[in-house]
């Protein structure tokens, strides 16, 4: 058996949905459990909700038009009005009740409101499925993938989701499973999420678990790319990657795949594919077991970061205590360094610009240090650099910070520069 899985951008309206049916029919026979996403930008909409809601601000015509536009893709797709439309009415109660409930945990409220936009985008798809003929059995995925309670960034219970998993093998036989991605449950039964765009990664854990042949991610790009295209518009597809390749460049912050996604695929030697949803024909990108000789350079862009410098005020040397204050403040803020460098009297790093968790962590360390910090930075990382490479991304203009390995130069630099 196989596993599909579509993003938001698949599944965005009635013309993209037909798409994913045609490609589902064209496999006809074979056993496929496909992982979808929320449509479009839903889990966007769903956040701006609770933001909404939790400044005591009216949600209810942003809430009206999110409904809006599943029910427009359901008469879109369906000739008569359909039960579905009831089975949405149905979600929008549901999205009412968990943004009005009692304030206790606010990420896990969080869960219960974004997770419903999978619910939503998997009940329409796998009923259009049924209505063209394609035999298909919704799953809920929070029966499925279970997890511990660490609400938007859930870790999965691989024993209890093995087995929750291994009751659908023979029914994957009969028929197309449609699940839905980046959601599981606790054990108290409450909704967990995985961690933003995480999918991705939902597939590969159903993959994990059931043994698949395979798994396939469809996206609106012809496969993984040396660079992002919309930056380096002279960027290549690549053919094949190692898994290690694949997982590395996820690190450095490609968002082509989620981060999490190669580890248990990997572990099971189970190939990944990343295809063209709009033009099935092209190749894509086979990540596998395998050895290539020699990689173009590979260039991940990753913005909004923020490069925070600890220096010390008495004359004394950065040191290992230091240093271990520094990353139990960052550790129990859940921050994670993309870089980090230390001189004599400094110990550099570059995160993510979270504003209100880098605010705190500032605050904390002030107690030891004289810490600055610089944002609106670029992290432009270079993995298998050759000399072109190497000479052009060292020799821009506003680097605030420069590494570089035996195989990988990273830089940090000023965001405005055109590139
Ligand atoms: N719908 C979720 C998100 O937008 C998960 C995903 O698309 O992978 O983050
Ligand atoms: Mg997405």
């Amino acid at each position: 058996m196989r596993v599909f899985k579509f993003g938001g951008a698949s599944v965005k309206d009635a013309d993209a949905i037909k798409k994913v049916a045609a490609i589902i029919k064209s496999h006809e026979g074979q056993s496929l459990l496909v992982v979808i996403s929320a449509m479009g930008k839903t889990t966007n909409a769903l956040e701006n909700l609770i933001k909404l809601h939790d400044a005591g601000r009216s949600h209810s015509q942003d809430l009206e038009n999110l409904i809006g536009y599943h029910t427009a893709i359901v008469r879109d797709l369906f000739d008569n009005p359909h039960p579905l439309i009831r089975e949405l009415d149905e979600v929008k109660i549901q999205i009412e009740i968990a943004l009005n409930m009692v304030p206790s945990n606010s990420d896990l409220i969080y869960d219960q409101v974004v997770s419903l936009g999978e619910i939503l985008s998997t009940k329409i798809v796998s009923a259009y499925f049924n209505e063209i003929g394609i035999s298909t059995l919704w799953a809920d995925a929070r029966k499925l993938i279970l997890t511990d309670d660490c609400y938007r960034e859930a870790k999965i219970d691989w024993g209890k989701s093995n087995e929750q998993i291994n009751a659908l093998a023979e029914i994957i036989n009969e028929k197309i499973v449609v699940t839905q991605g980046f959601i599981g449950s606790e054990k108290n039964g409450y909704s967990t999420t995985l961690g933003r765009e995480g999918s991705d990664f939902s597939a590969a854990i159903f993959a994990s678990c059931l043994n698949a042949e395979s798994v396939t991610i469809w996206k609106d790009v012809p496969g993984v790319m040396s660079a992002d295209p919309k930056r380096l518009p002279t960027a290549t597809v690549f053919d094949e990657l190692p898994f290690k390749e694949a997982a590395e460049m996820t690190y450095y912050g490609a968002s082509v795949i989620h981060p999490k996604t190669i580890k248990p695929l990997a572990n099971k030697g189970i190939p990944l594919f990343v295809k063209n949803f709009d033009n099935v024909r092209l190749p894509g990108t086979l990540i596998h077991e395998c050895k290539v000789d020699k990689l173009p350079p590979l260039i991940v862009f990753k913005d909004q970061q923020c490069l925070v410098s600890c220096q010390v005020t008495d004359y004394t040397f950065i040191e290992e205590s230091q240093i271990g204050i520094i990353f139990n403040a960052l550790s129990s803020r859940g921050l994670k360094v993309n870089l980090m460098q230390n001189s004599a009297i400094s110990f550099s790093f570059c995160l993510d610009f979270k504003e209100e968790k880098i605010m705190s962590l500032i605050q904390e360390l002030g107690k030891d240090f004289e810490v600055y910090y610089n944002t609106g930075l670029t992290l432009i990382t270079i993995k298998n650099y050759d000399e072109e490479s190497f000479e052009k991304y060292r020799k821009q203009k506003d680097v605030v910070l420069e590494q570089s390995s035996r195989s990988t130069l990273q830089v940090l630099i000023r965001s405005q520069q055109s590139l």
